[in-house]
């Protein structure tokens, strides 16, 4: 099957921000390829840079944060070029956006239907009768019961689970080519994260977008990634195919994430396997590697030494292997800490 064409190609991005403490280099050299859909899953703990990349992508930083670096392509249209008001053209209609928290992505004073019509208006130039028809089509497809009658509900009429789906039939009102969800499902218990998830995957195969899921469930990468990119300190530490995260981790931090996770054979009396230690504080990174001071593996080396981002073996099968970011991967071919 013939590779689906580039939506978005993100270049050494750096999105830096200047506190009174240091300068925090939130994302620092991130690179990565999305095409038309498929979905790309960012993990990593609190503070990896995960959500910074994903706002970055929007142009949505604030200061003092800035993007100091690289080239965000969307379509071949550098993002880091264009000025808010083309930006704007953007944002809501080609790129859209689904937040963590729908209770703050969404304005109690005003009505849900009103909310998700906007988009329409303002992208789309229809007039607000068509608006309101499409908005209504649009909560029905996302599976709002009686949409027609909750269109004028306001956000605290509806639950955590159907206040997402509000979140999601807003961001897909302009049938985006990208959509990018920050962590969508985590405020909601299991079941209905799981019909979110479910929702998010229909929808995106039925536009066929490309997907970006900033996620620290490593369950959720396992149902949606096709691709998957691990973030550590503001860097990707570990980039690839799905299977060959989960089959052969080559990175100590995927090792570790993956090996805290709770196994079905797991019994009440199976110790947590955490990853010791905290992540870094950003602005006053550890010399060498990053993720040094945790690793369980690291060597004299990894004091001194950042090790680059390359590609590291193919370990399962028909895989093109992943980019590793791990002096022992580049000097033993793939097998650090194992
Ligand atoms: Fe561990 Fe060294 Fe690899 Fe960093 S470079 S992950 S410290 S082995």
């Amino acid at each position: 099957m013939a590779d689906s064409e580039i939506i978005l190609r993100v270049e050494d991005l750096r999105t830096h921000f200047g506190l009174k403490s240091g300068l925090l280099k939130a994302v620092d050299g991130v690179s990565f390829t999305l095409r038309a859909g498929r979905t790309l899953c960012i993990v990593g703990e609190s503070g990896s840079g995960k959500t910074v990349t994903s706002l970055s992508i929007m142009r949505l930083i604030d200061a003092p944060g800035r993007i100091v670096g690289g080239r965000i392509l969307y379509r071949d249209q550098d993002l880091t070029q264009l000025s808010e008001a083309e930006l704007e053209k953007i944002r809501g209609d080609r790129i859209a956006m689904i937040f963590q928290d729908p209770m703050t992505a969404l304005n109690p004073a005003f009505r849900v239907g009103e909310q998700i019509a906007e988009g329409l208006l303002v992208h789309q130039g229809v007039d607000r009768e068509e608006a309101r028809r499409r908005t209504v089509e649009l909560m029905g497809q996302v599976g709002i019961p009686h949409p027609e009658a909750r269109y004028a509900d306001y956000p605290h009429q509806f639950s955590g689970g159907m206040r997402q789906r509000v979140l999601i039939a807003g961001a897909i009102a302009c049938s985006p080519d990208l959509l990018i969800a920050d962590e969508p499902t985590t405020a909601l218990d299991v079941t209905i994260q799981a019909q979110i998830l479910r929702l998010l995957k229909d929808i995106q195969r039925g536009l066929e977008s490309a997907l970006i899921l900033v996620t620290h469930d490593l369950g959720v990468v396992a149902a949606m990634a096709d691709e998957v990119m691990v973030m550590y300190a503001g860097k990707v530490v570990e980039y690839g195919d799905v299977a060959g995260i989960f089959e052969t981790p080559q990175h100590p931090y995927t090792k570790g994430l993956l090996a805290s996770l709770v196994r079905l054979d797991d019994t009440p009396e199976t110790p947590l396997r955490p990853i010791p230690g905290a992540p870094p504080d950003l602005a006053n990174l550890p010399r060498g590697c990053s993720f040094q001071p945790r690793c369980p593996v690291a060597v004299d080396r990894c004091l001194a030494d950042a090790p680059l981002l390359r590609q590291g073996v193919s370990g399962h099968q028909g895989g093109a292997g992943q980019q590793v970011a791990c002096h022992l991967v580049e000097e033993t071919a793939g097998e650090p800490g194992s």
